[in-house]
């Protein structure tokens, strides 16, 4: 039982071990599996729910190794708070792996991280302006992202970012899967959900 009976890795269990993480949690018991069969997610959850590994291990399983330089799979978020809490459950759950995850957010020049970009990564977590301002500057090449996450799509809507969401979605590969999270369920995380997804599962807690 317990996170063992999800098919995960040894790498990845060591990890979620070590973060004393002993039962999954409502979001991850529902999402996980649906995730690591390759299936669009609609998460219904909030933060505290346990929602950042319930889609960043299946995404670690996913993505697996290093390979080659370009980014495999993106994470976009509202702000860079959340984009720096990310990268935090990130880099515990893919800490006895050798893949390779950038994060990317504005309010400080952007040399570091394109220093990072141009090193080689397998996972961009990212929140959309910095993506699209370094994309613009050529410093992302995104024909090989697979997967593409959204977290806290409420929140990034309530911001403006539905133009800057669309615009990335027009270049980045059509064949991928996609999750989607949000705190809360509305017409409007619907809207996105049936122009974002593909026959998604939804789980909600
Ligand atoms: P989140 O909802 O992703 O912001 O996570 C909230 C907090 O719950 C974080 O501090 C996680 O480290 C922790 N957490 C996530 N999953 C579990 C779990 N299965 N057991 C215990 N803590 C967890």
């Amino acid at each position: 039982a317990g996170f063992e009976a999800f098919k995960l890795n040894r790498q990845l269990l060591n990890a979620v071990s070590e973060a004393g993480y002993t039962e999954p949690t409502p979001i991850q018991e529902l999402a996980i599996p649906l995730a690591l069969a390759g299936h669009d997610v609609l998460g219904i959850a909030q933060t505290g729910t346990g929602k950042t590994a319930a889609y960043i291990l299946p995404l670690l399983m996913k993505v697996k190794y290093a390979q080659g330089m370009h980014p495999k799979a993106l994470v976009l978020a509202p702000t860079r708070e959340l984009v720096m809490q990310i990268e935090e459950v990130a880099h515990q759950m893919a800490a006895y792996t050798d893949l390779r995850i950038v994060s990317l957010y504005g309010g400080l020049g952007p040399k570091t991280q394109i220093e990072q970009i141009e090193a080689g990564v397998d996972i961009l977590i990212s929140t959309t302006g910095r993506f699209l301002d370094l994309y613009r500057k050529g410093k992302i090449f995104t024909k090989e992202i697979k997967t593409m996450i959204l977290d806290e799509a409420d929140k990034m809507m309530d911001m403006g970012f539905m133009p800057q969401i669309r615009n990335i979605l027009e270049i980045i590969p059509v064949k991928r899967q996609n999750l989607l999270f949000s705190a809360t369920f509305s017409s409007r995380v619907d809207h996105l959900a049936a122009e974002f997804l593909e026959f998604p599962e939804r789980v909600e807690v």
